[in-house]
């Protein structure tokens, strides 16, 4: 009986290796064969090569995103949860900061002003001169939906940092007698809480801090209501050299100001 099934499965066996050796000689080579084996090495590797797939992809996904090519997203994907929190406690965040500073600065330095006092920079206030990096700490960095209650709380403590590379900005249009302008997307009953923490942070002066009516009802975009305001500036004969945000609904929709800077946030997308 043994012997029997020794016999059946060696005639298997065999049957198996010709029927391998054939389909062997007549298959094409595998295009990425020399890449699977080359990069297989167990399980340690195969895990760094998940989160090198998964950090590529973080990355595009990232650049998709401050490029305005991503659009409508409630958050982050699950797996770049770690690759948003590296960049955002990581030097590329200030790095890149510091690039959109510089570049504003530079191009404020070389402007013709007319010295007359009508010359604004419009700031939004949420990520851009302050950063919000603690709240998002907490709530997954944009990976967990929207905590309007915790937010509203962080709010009212008042202790947003400012973003460095902005603030010294801010201090460098002022030297150049260029006035700022706050268009946030806080609401009015927030006033108080916002004025103390734009001072803590640093932000003395300012010409302007406009919040939203608690009585506006926006559809599914924050752009009527910001080039809304922009507009009564322009009307009121203010000239907006120069405006700064961390989402694009800070910056499109005319009148956007002579020249537009997007401070970088990949944690959240307010359209
Ligand atoms: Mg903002």
């Amino acid at each position: 009986m043994a012997l029997r099934i020794h016999r059946g499965a060696l005639a298997a066996l065999l049957l198996l290796l010709v029927v391998h050796a054939i389909d062997a000689a007549r298959a094409p080579e595998p295009r990425l064969e020399m890449v699977t084996t080359a990069a297989s090495g167990g399980a340690g590797h195969t895990a760094g090569r998940a989160r090198a797939a998964a950090s590529t992809g973080c990355a595009s996904w990232r650049l998709g995103v401050e490029t305005n090519n991503i659009r409508g997203w409630y958050s982050i994907p699950a797996e770049c949860r770690g690759y948003v929190s590296d960049y955002m406690f990581g030097d590329q965040f200030r790095q890149d900061c510091a690039v959109a500073a510089r570049e504003a600065a530079a191009y404020a330095e070389a402007l013709e002003l007319a010295g007359d006092g009508s010359e604004v920079w419009v700031f939004d206030i949420d990520d851009t001169v302050l950063t919000n990096l603690p709240y998002y700490a907490d709530t997954g960095f944009g990976a967990e939906p929207y905590n309007a209650t915790y937010f509203d709380e962080y709010v009212a403590n008042a202790t947003a940092p400012p973003l460095p590379e902005v603030l010294e900005l801010y201090e460098k249009l002022l030297a150049l007698g260029i006035k700022v302008v706050f268009i946030t997307g806080r609401h009015d009953y927030q006033r108080e809480p916002t004025v103390k923490n734009l001072r803590s942070a640093g932000y003395h002066t300012w010409e302007k801090l406009v919040l939203k009516p608690s009585s506006l009802t926006l559809g599914s975009s924050v752009v009527p209501y910001k080039s809304g305001e922009r507009q009564k500036l322009v009307d009121a004969g203010y000239r907006i050299v120069g405006n700064m945000g961390d989402q694009w609904s800070d910056l499109v929709g005319a009148p956007e100001g002579d020249r537009t800077f997007k401070v970088p946030d990949p944690m959240y997308y307010v359209g």
